[in-house]
């Protein structure tokens, strides 16, 4: 009988109200006994929690790792994986996930609820068992699915291209550059078309390598140059993810531009990310952002910001940086950009 792991790390889905009134983590048992319905599941589900399921705000790049790498001691064992996390980073962890393994043959399906699954009204039952009917999809015995997804609030979505949306609806995600993979309604829509597709000549690699050292710059109207010569004088920050406004502009003041030719003098790598969730950067559409090139912006393209703040992670980990991070920035890996 094929086999589903579950894997518990935490967030609401699975959480009770500590003597404060405040929701902390419980115990995946207290998951599995509100779900009934696994019993007949078509599937052996095995299950496993990390050993301190903790709210997703608190998960760090070392619980990425260690996700990817439970998920990959267990890979040729399983026909696909379901990770129940909290909604909130969601997107950052799948992303991650996303970059770790390359040339991925089996869904890895991120889920989690935004009521806890003892809440009369919770959307956790519905989250998950949607979440294992998408992991268990196949045809001729094969997953249809190769890709790392998040399902949630009846969508199937490139989890590399999601972000969280919303904190009181049920549909807390939305991939806004990207289709909707499947629809959850009374039958499933599937859209195969829009399907990451792995070179299946290749074998699967893992490589969880990362460094932090990514900082985000968000712009506004009443920047001061002293806020970025802090950023440009700090060595830890080697990627400065700038938020620009619309497809890409920038202040293009002489102070602002200088400020960030010595960034790029210092070694650091520019992306330029819109603030904006739909569309993407264009270079050089207005004069303001011009400077574009000359200052060796990186354009984030239409990537989320999950996704650009992981990728940027695992390429400054490449081993002795012996790589062109630019180009390989603006490679797709994952399906995480045209
Ligand atoms: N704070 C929670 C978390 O991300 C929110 C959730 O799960 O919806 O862990």
């Amino acid at each position: 009988m094929k086999k589903i792991l579950l894997i518990y790390t935490g967030g609401t889905i699975g959480m009770v109200k500590d003597e404060k009134g405040a929701l902390v983590p419980f115990k995946l048992e207290n998951i599995l006994s509100k779900i009934p319905a696994l019993e007949n599941f078509p599937m052996r589900i095995d299950t496993v929690s990390i050993d301190k399921p903790k709210d997703s705000a608190n998960f760090m790049t070392q619980d990425w790792q260690s996700l990817g790498r439970l998920i990959n001691e267990r890979y040729q064992e399983y026909f696909s994986f379901v990770v129940l996390h909290g909604t909130d980073t969601m997107a950052y962890t799948a992303s991650a996930i996303s970059f770790f393994f390359q040339n991925l043959k089996k869904p890895i399906v991120f889920t989690g609820s935004q009521l806890p699954i003892d809440d009369l009204r919770s959307d956790a039952v519905k989250n998950v068992m949607e979440s294992l009917t998408t992991a268990m999809l196949s045809e001729d015995g094969k997953a249809i699915l190769s890709e790392v997804v998040i399902c949630f609030g009846g969508k199937v979505l490139r989890a590399n291209r999601s972000t969280k949306i919303s904190s009181e609806s049920f549909q807390a995600f939305d991939s806004p550059n990207y289709p909707v993979l499947i629809n959850f309604g009374v039958g499933l829509n599937i859209r195969k078309t829009s399907f990451f597709k792995p070179n299946l000549e290749e074998q699967t690699i893992y490589n969880d390598c990362l460094m932090p050292g990514v900082f985000i710059v968000s712009l506004h109207p009443g920047w001061s140059p002293q806020y970025l010569e802090f950023l440009i004088e700090n060595d830890d920050i080697k990627v400065l993810l700038m938020q620009t406004y619309g497809a890409g502009t920038f202040i293009s003041e002489s102070w602002f531009v200088d400020l960030l030719k010595s960034a790029k003098q210092k070694g650091k790598y520019i992306i330029n990310k819109s603030q904006c969730m739909h569309g993407e950067v264009k270079e050089g559409l207005y004069a303001a952002g011009a400077d574009f090139e000359d200052l060796g912006m990186i354009s984030a393209q239409s990537m989320t910001l999950e996704a650009v703040v992981a990728k940027s992670m695992c390429l400054l980990g490449v081993k002795n940086q012996k790589i062109d991070f630019e180009k390989a920035f603006k490679t797709s890996f994952s399906g995480e950009t045209d």
